[in-house]
């Protein structure tokens, strides 16, 4: 059972409003369905519209993020729980623990990160945990399209490709881990298609 959702997105806002509004819709549906949010602590960009959606719905929000980066990205004092690291792999350590599936949003350098990480280590057996990305308006297609790459190349499974549950819309998220209407039971989303 999903308890708790591992947020990951980008620390600015991105240049359309699209990416903020879905970040909102995300923060409140968790809220709603009462899924724990945990995300990297940030007051900042999508992260900071994600936390504060989860908690004006009356959310949980747990928020993880190390001393170095307490100011640079706002350490959030208005959420659940602030959780400060001594590291960033600490923090991403207990970002993947503490959660039961990950969602991933438009974001930058650190969201690819943190994306290859859970991916590679699921990759290896390290958990079984759900990964759904948030494609709005086509953002992650060249991500799909370098993970089809990669296959096609004989450098990973194409069994790979399962790990990627790809949805267009945050309303999308949590059908797609089961949470409400239209579970994958249902056909819900759509694997990441290998061509
Ligand atoms: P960005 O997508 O670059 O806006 O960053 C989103 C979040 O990822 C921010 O909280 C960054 O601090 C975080 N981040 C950046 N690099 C890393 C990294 N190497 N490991 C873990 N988190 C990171």
């Amino acid at each position: 059972m999903i308890s708790s959702l591992c947020i990951f997105c980008g620390s600015r806002f991105g240049e359309t409003a699209k990416y903020s509004n879905q970040a909102a819709r995300l923060g409140r549906l968790c809220g709603e369905n009462a899924i724990e949010v945990v995300y990297g602590g940030g007051h900042v960009g999508l992260m900071g519209i994600v936390a504060d959606a989860a908690m004006s719905a009356g959310g949980k929000v747990v928020g993880i993020i190390p001393s170095r980066l307490l100011q640079r990205e706002v350490g959030h004092q208005e959420i659940s729980d602030l959780i400060v690291t001594k590291d960033m792999f600490d923090r991403k350590d207990q970002m993947i623990e503490r959660s039961d599936a990950f969602a991933i949003l438009p974001g930058g350098l650190g969201t690819l990160d943190e994306v290859f990480e859970v991916l590679t280590l699921r990759q290896l057996g390290y958990h079984q945990k759900p990964i759904v990305l948030i494609n709005i308006d086509g953002f992650w297609d060249p991500l799909n399209a370098l993970m089809t790459q990669v296959i096609n190349a004989g450098f990973a499974e194409p069994d790979v490709a399962s790990m990627i549950l790809s949805v267009d819309h945050a309303d999308e998220v949590l059908p797609a881990l089961g949470i409400g209407k239209g579970s994958i039971s249902d056909g819900g989303p759509r694997q990441h298609a290998v061509r």
